[in-house]
């Protein structure tokens, strides 16, 4: 059972905006539903002041009768917001997620999808932002792969792997947003520094490094996964 959350649902689609908050509600959350900008802006002012405090997770549609979705994510992430935000759109070109992704979203949900995955993806991005209800994740174990991020090791069907500290570094950071899709600037940036965010080649050399350690098969990664276009994913956690 899920921790009860408090949602605020940006959708203008009356249909979908009943169908999903009925979901969501079934699921024990907290839902407040906006149907433009101008909504969505207000019930965030109100609940951010409510005694219940604030909002958990937003969840926003793009295409809006007063404005663009993405504007309500920009201003969240300026005023230094870390509230988890999933982008529920029907637009799915790679260099629209990309720029949503760089510019702060947790994740991406192309319409139409179904309420399991959407559950599934709102767990992962509360868990990248480490809230109480979900702490952010320093062990990891899949397909014979161990990374403990609090005892510095990483393993392979129970050997211990020998890492360069890039490798260590790039595994590191994949582990701590399992399940979540990073962008090629986000690991250039966080990884080699901000001055690196154009040298994609790196990032496919160690991601071939690395999967070499730790896949199975390299040719057929189950754990380090390509998002073509966009970055990579370490596969969550069963
Ligand atoms: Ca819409």
């Amino acid at each position: 059972m899920n921790p009860s959350l408090r949602l605020l649902l940006v959708e203008d689609d009356r249909e979908l905006r009943q169908t999903l908050r009925e979901a969501l509600v079934v699921e024990g959350h907290e839902v407040f539903a906006a149907a433009s900008l101008a909504d969505a802006r207000a019930l965030w002012t109100t609940q951010s002041a409510a005694a219940a405090g604030g909002i958990d997770l937003v969840l926003l549609d793009l295409g809006l009768p007063d404005a663009d979705g993405q504007l309500l994510l920009t201003e969240l992430r300026q005023r230094r917001s870390t509230v988890a935000l999933i982008v529920i759109s029907a637009r799915d070109t790679e260099a629209n997620k990309v720029a949503l992704l760089d510019a702060g979203a947790d994740d991406y949900l192309v319409k139409p999808f179904g309420i399991g995955e959407l559950l599934a993806r709102m767990r992962v991005a509360l868990r990248h932002r480490g809230t109480a209800l979900a702490p952010v994740i320093t062990h990891y174990e899949r397909e014979g792969l161990l990374v403990d991020l609090a005892r510095h090791l990483v393993s392979k069907d129970g050997r211990t792997l020998h890492l360069t500290p890039t490798e260590y570094k790039l595994l590191a950071r994949l582990t701590r947003s399992a399940g979540q899709v990073l962008t090629h600037r986000q690991l250039l940036a966080e990884v080699w520094g901000p001055e690196f965010i154009e040298h994609t080649h790196y990032l496919r050399l160690y991601m071939g490094q690395l999967r070499a350690k730790i896949e199975r098969d390299s040719a057929d990664p189950r754990l380090l996964l390509t998002e073509t276009g966009i970055g990579y994913r370490l596969a969550e956690q069963p």
